[in-house]
Order: C-alpha cells, then structure tokens, then sequence
C-alpha cells in the first residue's frame, strides 16, 4: 500500500505540537510495517535550518487566483518531501506570531495542499491513500473530487484526520478566487461556514473517511458542547468517522534510555527517578526543606484549551497544601504574565519557563511526582501518555483522550493509573488533587501507582494497524 501523509507538522522535522508527534510516528511505524509510506511538508526556515535537503530537480507551479506561484520540491531520505516556496514558508513561525495569524494563511495552506498533488504528479507517487491532517490540508480531498478529478488521482483514497476540532482554518470569501475551487462548493452542504470559508470543512465534506484521535473525543465532536459550529455537519457524516487513540514514540520517551535525564530508571525498579526529582529541583531552584514534597508539573501550550485559568485560580490553594509546581509552555500573552506573576509570588516554590524546549521536557516529565491536564476539552492528549511512562502521574479532566487513556484511581481496590475530575472548575481540580496526594502519603500505595502507570502499552503499532485498516476499507470503496 502506497500512503502519503499530507501534514502541516512532523516529528523530527517540526514540532509545535501533538500533531507532530502523530505524523512522525506514523511514518516510523509503516516503515517498519514494509508499506511504502511518504510524507510532504511545506519547507520552513527551521527545517532548512536544521536538515541537509536534497534537490530532487522537481518544479511545481501553482495557479492563485491571476498569477502562478512555483516552487520546488526537496526531499530528505527515502520518504520526506518538502515544498519549498520562501515567499510563504521562509518565516519566523509556522501559523503566525504570539500578536496574531499570518494575514495570508489562506494563500500559503492553498499552495501547500495544492502543490503537494502537484508534487505526487511530478514525482509519480500514486498513492492509493492520502491522509490529510488538520485544516492546513483540508483543501486536498476537495482538490480531488474538483480540480484534480482526473484519472491520476481516480484511485486514490483520502483519510482526514482531525486533531483539534477548535482549528478549522477560516478565512474571508475573498479568498476563494485564490484557491481556484468552483464557486457552487461554497454553500453550507460544502466549504461555507456562516459566511467564511473553512479549509477543514473541505478535507471532512470530501474525504472518504475521517478519523480522530480517540473514542471518546469522536464522540464529543458530535455534539454542540464540543463540536466548534460542525456537530450538526458531522453527525451527517457519523458513519465514516472513527477514533483511532495516539500512540507515543516509546524510543524517543523512555526513562531507561533517555539521554536528557540524569538518572535512568525502568519500572522495575525506579530508584533513578529520585535522583531525577532531586536535580530538577536544584535546576529550578525549588524549596526542598528536607521533606518529601510533592512536585507537580504543567506541560503544554499556554492556550484556553488547556485549563490554565482553573489551574491559575486553583494555585494558592494547591501550594498552600505545600506542593511545588513546574510550568513549562508558551503561547497567549495574558496567561504567560499570570502565572509568571503567581510565579514571583511563590518564589522559591513555584518555577516557570516560557519557551519551548524539549530537553527541559524530559527533566520535568522524569523528575515529577505528578502531572496536572485540567483541559477543558482534549483530543487525545500526549502529555498525560509520556508522564505516566515515567512514573509520573496525571491528575487530569475527564474528557476525550485523557478519559480513555486514565483509569481513575480506586483507594480500596488500589487499582488506576491517575486521577481524574468532570466538572470543569478549580474546585473540582482541588478536590482531585487532594485526593491523589493522599494516595501520594502512603509509599506503597504510590510505588504500586507508579508502576502500574508505567506498566501501561502506549506504543504505536496497534493504532497504526488500525489506521491501514481504514485506509483499506477507505481504497475499496473507492474503488468500488
Ligand atoms: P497539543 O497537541 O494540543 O499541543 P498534546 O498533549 O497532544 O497537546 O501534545 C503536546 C506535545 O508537545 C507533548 O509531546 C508535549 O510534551 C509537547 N510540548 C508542549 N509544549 C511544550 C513546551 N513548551 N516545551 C516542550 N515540549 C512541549
């Protein structure tokens, strides 16, 4: 089976979140499956930065609106492929700057989904599947069935993956000359969205199946709480859409081998994880005063997804229970000052980095006690995954993937491997949080805690096969 992802992001090239780590996976896993798996990026500055490209001597050329826009494509390895055009990738960010979106988004992710078909004509890929992630290829599917409906593509099947609902890609009707699509597809059964256009409403009108990334979250989509405008869209398209839980890269997260922790440690016998604690607490200057205090650690983008505002209404309580915490992230600016000015206030108790980097990550993940998600929603969620391999233990809202990945922690059976709260409110967070430093009192009860958790498979070979299964299922209607 010949499958191309099409992706905005990919472990090891670029990363700003989950979906990196998805897409890269994935072409690790279908490598090692003998398929024949490629990908295609657009070409960022941080890429060409850090990446020795090959010319592969292909041109691409891209109608918008009265001009044409060419590019090339590079590759690196057997499998990568990056559309170069520096008039819109050759940027600071991918998306945008922390003061807002790159106005021309709509034109840079037309000419990506565009020159990537382009590209698998003039490489001939042939691929029986394409599998578009996120609304910066939404426009691809849509191609298909419109521009590109041609004999090339008459036998290639589109999977659209959906990793984040609250993302669609929305964009003024002025821009629909530039993507070239019939004017008849905008209406509210194709792209329109209450008067804009919406790239992943393209890629989930057109694809021939849509997944997302678990059971639970595939379920909340259907519904107005959580379905961002599209519910009522979706629930017509219910019968195609699967959730397929993530997987972590268990070599790149793994506390026996990690090159980033000071001490390794496996779940047999996790004495290591001390040493990493004591460290990362010097690191950060934290209090320690002798006692065994719990170290409680944030990970993520600083967005409203993430429950940052309960966390930051819950603080003074959670450190008056005599808890240090941990917050590595960056994103909104007004979340950024609140908890770096909760930060000056606990001094010495409470440390914050703003940025994104990967090493301190893996300190924190290793060092921790326990791991706070209070999302307000959560597609799947890979910090509560990556915590739990290294003993780390979630304390996390009952939603989406948090809610298939956590059993809830039963004091009298002594079962679970976190703990979980519903409502979302800082309350309901504390009142978690106490719960689970109970169980954190009792050492037994936690070592026990802790190798359960990190007992727990969250490699990616049973969802890669779930995803060629769909991809299967997805060519054969095609094909009729
Ligand atoms: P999302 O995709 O919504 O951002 P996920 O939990 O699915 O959230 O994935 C986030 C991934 O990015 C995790 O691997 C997490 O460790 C990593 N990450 C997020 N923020 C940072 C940061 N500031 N520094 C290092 N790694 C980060």
């Amino acid at each position: 089976m010949k499958i191309l992802i099409a992706t905005p992001e990919a472990t090891p090239y670029i990363k700003t979140g989950g979906l990196a780590d998805v897409t890269g996976a994935l072409l690790k896993e279908y490598t090692k499956m003998d398929l024949q798996p490629s990908i295609v990026l657009p070409l960022y500055r941080q890429i060409r930065e850090h990446f020795k490209l090959a010319d592969t001597g292909h041109r691409v050329a891209v109608p918008m609106g009265n001009r044409t826009v060419s590019g090339s494509i590079l590759s690196h390895g057997r499998s990568a492929y990056f559309l170069e055009c520096d008039e819109f990738f050759d940027r600071s960010d991918l998306y945008g700057t922390p003061g807002g979106d790159y106005p021309d988004n709509a034109a840079r992710f037309t000419f990506f989904a565009r020159a990537a078909l382009e590209a698998c004509i003039a490489l001939r890929l042939e691929p029986d599947v394409i599998h578009c992630n996120d609304w910066q290829t939404g426009l691809i599917p849509l191609y298909m069935k419109t521009l590109y409906r041609s004999n090339l593509f008459s036998r290639t099947a589109t999977l659209m993956t959906i990793h984040n609902l609250g993302y669609q890609g929305l964009f003024d009707v002025s821009s629909l000359p530039l993507t070239g699509l019939p004017a008849e597809w905008f209406n509210p059964e194709g792209i329109e969205f209450y008067g804009k256009i919406n790239f992943l409403k393209a890629g989930l009108v057109a694809s021939d199946s849509i997944t997302t990334v678990s059971n639970t979250y595939a379920k909340e989509i259907l519904t107005p709480e959580y379905g961002y405008g599209l519910d009522g869209f979706l629930r017509k398209r219910a019968s195609v859409i699967h959730g397929i839980i993530n997987g972590i890269d268990t070599d790149e997260w793994d506390p026996f081998k990690d090159t980033f922790i000071t001490a390794k440690y496996g779940a047999t016998d996790f004495s290591g994880k001390k040493v990493c604690k004591n460290d990362l607490m010097r690191e950060c200057s934290l209090s320690v005063h002798g006692r065994d205090i719990p170290l409680l650690s944030f990970i993520g983008r600083l967005s409203a997804q993430k429950g940052l505002d309960i966390l930051i209404e819950a603080a003074d309580d959670i450190m008056a229970a005599g808890v240090n915490v941990i917050i590595l992230g960056k994103g909104d600016e007004e979340i950024q000052d609140n908890i770096l000015s909760l930060a000056r206030r606990h001094k010495g108790r409470m440390f914050v980095k703003i940025g994104y980097d990967e090493a301190f990550a893996h300190r924190v993940y290793a060092g921790s006690d326990l791991f706070v998600m209070p999302s307000r929603y959560e597609p799947c969620g890979l910090g509560q995954l990556i915590a739990m391999r290294y003993g780390t233990i979630p304390v996390a809202r009952r939603t989406g993937g948090l809610e298939d990945t956590i059993t809830d922690y039963k004091p009298l059976r002594g079962s679970g491997t976190g703990f979980l709260f519903d409502d979302y409110r800082a309350s309901s967070l504390e009142d978690c949080l106490g719960r689970a430093l109970c169980a954190y009192m009792d050492k037994q009860r936690w070592r026990k805690l802790i190798s359960g958790a990190m007992a727990q498979d969250f490699s990616w070979e049973r969802s890669a096969k779930e995803y060629i299964t769909l991809y299967a299922d997805a060519i054969q209607r095609k094909r009729g």
